[in-house]
């Protein structure tokens, strides 16, 4: 089949790799139909290089039709339609009974220090290879996929593989008081669905914060109030522009969405560069503390 594959620091590169077959009796393989691409993949493509491998599959935002199912997956069938989401979890065991998936004590990544297994997203994670391949392998597949009806185009169900489910998640944790409101920093495509969702669950007043005039466009016009960064001289001002729309207190919640690869932060992203170009040992550690946050 053909994948997309990393192959070395901004070198991605479709190649030709052997096909996914059944390992275990929990899996699955399907074939892709829609594929997303996701800001977490920039970091593989640049800030996280350290904990790649040449030839690593990427990709984590899949949907696709089930081809071939293992002994232990009694719910899927061949021909089944399925979203598949970023994390692989057991959906057995404690941390996945007490409703934390991405600490799936089946699959975590403990030798790493990091929680369940991801789709395509580096030795630390588990090194699973990725959805942005004509076929999947489809560990713990009793658990993870996600059916979805016949029918309508894949774009009505494929973010809810990653991207919904993200926004969806930061606005529960915001507990944004009925009637009350939020700020959402940064307004791609999770801080964009946020908006959305806060809209929808009830949110008096949103604010969207962002410096990309499409972006605050494109929020506005679905009822956001938003602020221009370009507009401010610094922070505090934003900060007072915000409190002067909320009776001077401040909004009740803030969702951070810029992501983890802000603009802005020159001395971070020199860290991040120079972990990139040391020996892969010592690349790893820098990388694994400055991680990719620019705190911008
Ligand atoms: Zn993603
Ligand atoms: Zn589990």
């Amino acid at each position: 089949m053909k994948a997309v594959t990393w192959q070395g620091k901004r070198d991605v590169r479709v190649e030709t790799v052997p096909d996914p077959v059944i390992q275990e009796p929990t899996d699955a393989v399907i074939r892709i139909t829609s594929t997303g691409l996701c800001g977490s993949d920039l970091h593989l493509y640049e800030v996280l290089t350290p904990f790649m491998t040449p030839g690593d599959i990427l990709g984590h935002e899949p949907m696709g039709i089930v081809e071939e199912v293992g002994a232990a997956v009694p719910d899927l069938a061949a021909g089944d339609r399925v979203v598949v989401p970023f994390q692989i979890a057991c959906g057995a065991c404690w941390m996945c009974l007490t409703g934390l998936p991405t600490q799936c004590e089946t699959t975590q990544c403990t030798g790493e220090g990091m929680g369940a297994a991801l789709f395509g997203y580096t030795r630390l994670y588990g090194a699973v290879p990725g959805a942005q391949a004509e076929y999947l392998r489809v560990p713990q597949a009793q658990f993870g996929p996600i059916k979805v009806p016949q029918g309508p185009s894949d774009d009505r169900f494929l973010y809810l593989s990653d991207v919904l489910p993200t926004a969806w998640q930061a606005v529960e944790y915001a507990h944004i008081p009925p009637g009350g409101s939020v700020a959402v920093l940064g307004l791609g495509p999770i801080g964009d669905m946020a908006c959305r969702v806060a809209l929808e669950r009830g949110a008096e007043q949103v604010f969207g914060v962002d410096l990309v005039p499409e972006r605050l466009r494109r929020v506005r016009e679905r009822g956001v109030e938003t602020f221009d960064l370009r507009d401010y001289e610094d922070e505090k001002d934003l900060v007072a522009a915000v409190q002067d729309h909320t009776a001077g207190r401040g909004p009740d919640s803030v969702i951070d969405a810029v992501g983890t690869e802000a603009h802005g932060s020159a001395a971070a992203r020199l860290v991040q560069n120079t972990a990139g170009h040391l020996p892969r040992a010592l690349g790893a550690r820098v990388a694994e503390h400055f991680s990719v946050d620019r705190l911008a």
